[in-house]
């Protein structure tokens, strides 16, 4: 049984350029009928009870803006969650946070239903980024949005974007000295990258958008690897950051491996080596739920081959990377069985290493992540 589970809210004020996210903008009235879409997908985890019936350690409400709801509609959320669900002692309840949305009253919501996380989208303290970002906040508004969260949850994570068209790494190193200093529990750091069908693709190609250059945008992950470990962050993950016990449980869930199951438009879950992914059109998912048809429009139930070289790279986005034991167990493939050949360039390469342990990115093979990761599929 899943000891994790994600919902998403899909709803914004505006759609950002570069998000090519599941979401509506602009289309608030469509809540009530999401929320109960929402209530009915949940019946296939278990019928609703008071107090729930199956135990979680990990819940996440990602999106879209899940702060977007306002303070009934965000009861009735968790209230359908947990009427399905309980939280394990000691669970990990996140929820993703637009700054401009924080109140007092929206925090002691949270916390009253069990948030004990909160992921804020912050992406930058250069007023010129969030601009072009087109983001809804100030860098000046995050102190006093942090000390609001903080007065009922103190876990906050700060979601910060580096490589925006215009920044250089002077202004990406102020950006995370800035966060730095206020002193979240954990920070995550995104290469802003430029998704087809976007609006920032479509700038990009008529040369509305430059990105920074290539040695810039390395030397800025640099800098997002080197100032949290000053700070004493340890990077336990490509982008994500913790102060030691911070990490964040529900993604370690997924890049582990583990079942986890997954409500709302576009999302994907994974339970028994099946991926199953929801319509991902927000009016699509409503009206297949509505109809009461299965909110899954794709099964995706992999080899056990193709499965055990999905979890290398699940793995080795984090630090320990694929843990050799661990991995055999999942999988019943050996790493080296598996990848050999591969393995032995990628490693002569300089961007792997491997022990006793198991197999791990070298400090080089993270800036090319995306080709190592390649290579081994
Ligand atoms: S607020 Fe976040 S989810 Fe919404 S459009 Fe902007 S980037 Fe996408």
């Amino acid at each position: 049984m899943h000891r994790s589970a994600y919902t998403h809210v899909p709803f914004c004020r505006h759609r950002c350029g570069y998000c090519d996210f599941t979401l509506v903008a602009g289309r608030d009235d469509l809540a009530g009928r999401y929320l109960t879409a929402l209530d009915q997908e949940l019946n296939r985890v278990a019928p609703p009870t008071p107090g729930g019936r199956v135990e979680l350690d990990t819940l996440f409400l990602g999106g879209g803006t899940p702060t977007r709801l306002d303070g009934p509609q965000l009861d009735r959320l968790f209230d359908a969650l947990f009427r399905r669900y309980r939280l394990a002692e000691g669970a990990e309840v996140t929820v993703e946070a637009n700054p401009s949305d924080i109140t007092p009253d929206l925090v002691g919501r949270l916390a009253d239903a069990g948030v004990n996380r909160v992921s804020l989208g912050v992406q930058s303290f250069d007023a010129a980024a969030l601009t072009t970002l087109e983001r809804d906040h100030a860098p000046t508004d995050i102190p006093r949005v942090l000390e609001t969260v903080r007065r009922r949850i103190d876990n906050v994570s700060l979601d910060l974007i580096y490589a925006v068209p215009g920044q250089d790494l002077r202004s990406w190193e102020a950006t995370l000295d800035a966060a730095l200093a206020l002193e979240p529990s954990h920070l995550s750091t995104y290469g802003l990258t430029f998704e087809k069908g976007t609006a920032f693709w479509s700038r990009r190609r008529r040369g509305e958008l430059i990105t920074p250059p290539e040695e810039s945008e390395r030397a800025m992950y640099a800098a997002a690897m080197d100032r949290p470990a000053a700070a004493g962050f340890h990077q336990y993950e490509l982008s994500s950051h913790a102060r030691p016990g911070r990490e964040c449980r529900h993604n370690r869930a997924y890049w582990c491996g583990d079942d986890f199951e997954a409500f709302g438009p576009g999302a994907a879950n994974l339970i028994d080596g099946v991926r199953r992914t929801n319509h991902r059109g927000v009016l699509g998912w409503l009206k297949r739920v509505e109809a009461g048809e299965s909110s899954w429009v794709e099964e995706e139930r992999l080899a056990p081959e193709d499965r055990a070289r999905e979890l290398v790279m699940l793995n080795l986005r984090r630090t320990e990377g694929v843990e050799r034991e661990d991995f055999q167990q999942r999988t019943g493939f050996a790493i080296e069985g598996l990848l050999l050949g591969d393995l032995e360039e990628q490693e002569s390469l300089g961007f792997v290493t491997r022990d006793d342990a198991g197999v791990r990115l070298t400090r080089e093979g993270r800036f090319v992540a995306d080709g190592v990761m390649a290579a081994f599929l």
